[in-house]
């Protein structure tokens, strides 16, 4: 398959479309090699992951030049993803053996006093890792490291669009000189769909169209999955918000990565106090927004989108809203050079528009003037997805008020994208953004395991050759043994010994 860029179309790489019927024999190769890696104490895994970090700082530079041959992204965008598989690496060198040691919870009830029990964790042995094109080495990155620090296998598949940068993770691991028990397999929907196939657990991103594919068949093989999927993020802006950070915070989060982000902000709320001063800074500092394709120098904050059906998909909701009434305050128009599409903010939209009601994955931002809050809230709800929001405004309660009644996996107050990088929350969508989350301590990284719970007794005395309720059953001791049960549950004293 060839990878082109997508500024100027030309072809910047070519790498395999594996045959699905290859998929199965890399698995296994991987989970031969797995069980030596899960005998690893963990501080032994932690250590090859350390010393992928210690790879991925030294290459960054390359890593970035290599993605943005596949992207186009600005330089910042393009140097951030490695910093950011670096941190998450971090984060779970640091605590990955004290979230994968056994629990010993306490028994819950008396009757239970006498077991000790245990909680461990035993990774699945093979996942696969399915990534979409707008991060293209964060995503499989921060997916693959839990799984790897967990015991598992990995095999990621990435996007046909931008293969480049995820083979590097295999060239890194590679080279590190780590156990065999990372592969990167390239190929398009069917490859993906043969790893599904094939391994013990699924961490998918990409659009919720492929993830439901993705779940069924993982229903089907009765094997667990996570999906992160798509969004169409509002943003409340309140009365009492302070209307510079918010213009600014919200094209940030409207715009960064070309608003090629699951987490982007799609749809604006605005109340109706603030509605023009608003639109008025929001438009200044859009139409600031420098577009162009960057080398190493950090001079633009936008780059193109990823192909032409991505262009096509913006253009359509753009002239949809226009010919339903909307008005283009700034951009509106593809450029007609490589993949670029101006940075647009729109007005006079309503929800009847496709531009509020599809995901759009593009730098546009749909403004939506409201009474208050409480009509901001109920169309913000008002949403097939509901992967995260953000709330602006200058009372910190307020925000937590609005933040709780917001169906949404995450809630940014005055702040946008801000989640991404705190890894000690869960990053997962509601409705049809998603089952399960990545991230969020312990969670992120059990999530790859499978429980098992042992009882024992607890002290090591000679036990009776029988239980109360082993056979052969009788009236005594089930009576014995029913009433212990309701003495111990029942409400009231007279409940407790059996008279009502
Ligand atoms: P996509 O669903 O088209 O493809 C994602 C991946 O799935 C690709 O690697 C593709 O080859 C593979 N695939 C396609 N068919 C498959 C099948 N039947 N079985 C298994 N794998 C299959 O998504 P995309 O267009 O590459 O990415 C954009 C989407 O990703 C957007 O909807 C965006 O919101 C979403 N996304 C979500 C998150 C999140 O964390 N929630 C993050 C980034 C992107």
């Amino acid at each position: 398959m060839e990878v082109h860029n997508p500024a100027d179309g030309r072809i910047v790489g070519a790498v395999a479309d594996t045959d699905p019927s290859q998929v199965e024999a890399a698995v296994a190769r991987l989970r031969s090699e797995q069980p030596a890696w899960a005998a690893l104490a963990p501080a032994e895994r932690v250590e090859w992951l350390l010393r992928l970090q210690d790879w991925i700082f030294a290459n960054s530079a390359d890593i970035a030049d290599l993605m943005q041959a596949e992207t186009a992204k600005p330089r910042v965008d393009a140097e951030i993803e490695p910093m950011f598989v670096a941190e998450v690496i971090g984060y779970y060198a640091e605590n990955a053996a004290r979230f994968l040691a056994a629990e010993h919870p306490r028994p819950h009830s008396p009757a239970n006093m006498s077991k000790k029990l245990a909680v461990t964790y035993h990774p699945y042995p093979v996942v696969g890792v399915i990534t979409p094109w707008n991060y293209p080495l964060a995503l499989p990155g921060i997916d693959a490291v839990p799984a790897l620090l967990a015991g598992a296998a990995v095999v990621i598949k990435p996007s046909e669009a931008t293969p480049l940068s995820a083979m590097e993770l295999a060239r890194g691991w590679a080279e590190i000189g780590a156990p065999p028990v990372l592969e990167v397999i390239t190929g398009r929907g069917a490859t993906g769909a043969a790893v599904v196939d094939a391994v013990d657990f699924v961490q998918f991103t990409g659009s919720t169209r492929t993830g439901k594919a993705v779940g069924h068949a993982c229903v089907d093989r009765m094997i667990p999955y996570s999906l992160e999927l798509g969004g169409k993020d509002p943003a409340l802006v309140l009365a009492d918000a302070d209307l510079d950070r918010a213009a600014r915070g919200i094209a940030f989060g409207g715009m960064l990565n070309a608003g090629q982000m699951c987490t982007s902000i799609e749809r604006v709320y605005v109340v109706d106090a603030v509605y023009d001063e608003f639109v008025q800074r929001l438009v200044a500092i859009v139409a600031e927004l420098r577009m162009g394709v960057d080398d190493r120098e950090f001079r633009y904050d936008i780059g193109p989108l990823v192909d032409s059906a991505q262009v096509e998909i913006v253009r359509r909701h753009t002239d949809e809203a226009v010919a339903a009434g909307a008005r283009v305050v700034v951009g509106g128009a593809a450029t007609g050079q490589g993949n670029f599409f101006e940075p647009t903010v729109l007005v006079d939209t309503d929800h009847s528009m496709s531009c509020l009601a599809e995901e759009t994955f593009g730098p546009t931002l749909p403004i939506v003037r409201v009474a208050d809050e409480d009509e901001a809230v109920r169309l913000a709800n008002d949403s097939a997805y509901g992967l995260s929001a953000t709330v602006w405004t200058g009372d910190r309660a307020r925000g937590e008020r609005v933040a709780s009644r917001l169906e949404a996996g995450t809630v940014n107050i005055n702040d946008a994208h801000v989640n991404l990088f705190n890894l000690a929350v869960p990053m997962g969508g509601w409705k049809q953004s998603g089952v399960g989350a990545r991230f969020g301590g312990a969670y992120g990284i059990r999530k790859y395991c499978r429980t098992r719970a042992v009882t024992v007794d607890r002290l090591p005395v000679a036990k009776s050759p029988s239980e109360l309720l082993w056979f052969p059953y009788s009236r005594r001791k089930a009576g014995l043994a029913l009433g212990m049960m309701r003495a111990l549950r029942a409400r009231g004293l007279r409940a407790r010994i059996g008279r009502h």
